[in-house]
């Protein structure tokens, strides 16, 4: 029987990069938005026929 899964889904683009950060994160790549809306939502649908056994719990952005 398989379990319970949590998702964590990246969202790089930030107003500015923090100094510390060592999230792959970029600043002033607005125009990028649209196509990795578009790829993440392609990625959610193929993985979802992947892991239909299984119950998503929680989701972390
Ligand atoms: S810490 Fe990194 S991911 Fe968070 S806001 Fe700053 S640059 Fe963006």
């Amino acid at each position: 029987m398989m379990g319970n899964i949590g998702l964590y889904i990246h969202i790089p683009f930030c107003r500015q990069k923090c100094l510390y950060c060592d999230f792959p994160s970029w600043a002033g790549q607005e125009d990028q938005m649209q196509r990795y809306v578009d790829a993440l939502t392609k990625e959610i649908r193929n993985r979802s026929r992947e892991y239909s056994d299984r119950t998503v719990v929680s989701v972390f952005f």
